[in-house]
């Protein structure tokens, strides 16, 4: 049930009707608009009787949210959520932010050519994996602590925003620190202890959709991340497995409309792990943009040949270029 109170309901007000919730044994959570609070009530195991909280005073509405997902739903929350990092806001109207760089850090030369490369073309958000969630324990995981100091020395040096990803409650709390955007891998996004301990962070979370996930699935692991209070999510769809194999992934196009109609997080799209192949990057991400994603997280390398994860599918500095230009 969603409460939504007057747009000149008092303090006061708001903080009495979630005692009230607190006293029915639910947990209230405020979602704050533009116009006017609202007060989810979540917790509750069937339907919540509305006539326990229309009459209290400053209380304008009380709605029955019909989806398992509440927080997350557009239902709660009408207006677009907008999450900025290091200046760059990312959902709504706003414009297609970009997030580029390598799949993982490899060396301080590789991420600092790629760094001046985002830097030279305005790009203010750096990607780049310390730890790496790969399909076979024998090839190269990821240069761990060693990865964090260098994107910690880019980051200061050319004022990026960074993104790298968690694989486990243990190195979220070493890439916390580090990074401005937390990722949450496809393999793991029903990785729910993870889901819970990037609810409890402050750093804005992107959540790719997981190798076979559904919308519906994708939409309720971000729930664990909102409903542990964090409420700056970034939604990433990265492609999933299909019959077809022409290229790695599927990329769903399909799936930012849908999003975007289901719920108020921002979507982007990684069109590099979904092309597994360079060549289909740029179109793509034409394509990503024309049916309205929010942003686009890709693979950049300065010497892709040489990478020691995904080079197949990343983007030289001149095709990253490229890619802006099109755009
Ligand atoms: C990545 O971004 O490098 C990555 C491992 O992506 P995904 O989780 O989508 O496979
Ligand atoms: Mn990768």
């Amino acid at each position: 049930m969603l409460i939504v109170m007057q747009y000149d309901a008092s303090d006061a007000q708001i903080n009495h009707v979630m005692e009230r919730v607190r006293a029915h044994g639910f947990r209230p959570e405020p979602v704050p608009g533009a116009q006017r609070t609202a007060i989810c009530v979540l917790g509750n195991q069937g339907p919540v009787d509305a006539s326990l909280f229309s009459s209290l005073p400053g209380v304008k509405d009380c709605i029955p949210v019909t989806k398992a997902y509440k927080l997350v739903s557009r239902e709660t929350h009408p207006g677009d959520t907008v999450v900025t990092v290091n200046g760059v806001a990312i959902g709504g109207d706003r414009p297609l932010a970009i997030v580029a760089g390598p799949c993982a850090v490899e060396s301080r030369d590789q991420l600092r050519r790629v760094a001046e490369a985002l830097a030279r073309r305005g790009v203010r958000l750096l990607r780049g994996g310390a730890y790496k969630p790969r399909t076979s324990p024998y090839v190269f995981q990821g240069l761990g602590e060693e990865a964090l100091e260098m994107l910690a020395e880019v980051r200061r040096e050319f004022r990026l925003g960074v993104v790298t990803e968690a694989i486990d409650a243990e190195t979220f709390d070493r890439v916390e620190d580090v990074a401005d955007v937390v990722q949450i891998g496809a393999r793991n996004m029903q990785n729910f202890s993870l889901l819970r301990r990037a609810g409890a962070s402050r750093k804005a979370i992107l959540l790719k959709r997981g190798l076979a996930a559904t919308i519906d699935e994708l939409l309720m692991a971000a729930e664990y991340i909102l409903a542990g209070g964090n409420h700056r999510v970034i939604l990433c769809e990265r492609g999933v497995r299909t019959f077809a194999a022409h290229t790695r992934n599927t990329l769903d196009l399909s799936a930012v409309p849908v999003v975007r109609k289901m719920s108020h997080l921002p979507m982007v799209v990684d069109p590099s792990h979904a092309a597994g192949t360079w060549e289909f990057v740029i179109p793509l991400s034409l394509a990503a943009k024309g049916v309205g994603a929010h942003g686009l997280l890709v693979e950049v390398h300065p010497e892709p040949e040489k990478a020691l994860s995904d080079g197949a599918q990343s983007l030289t500095l001149e095709r990253f270029d490229e890619l802006l230009d099109r755009l």
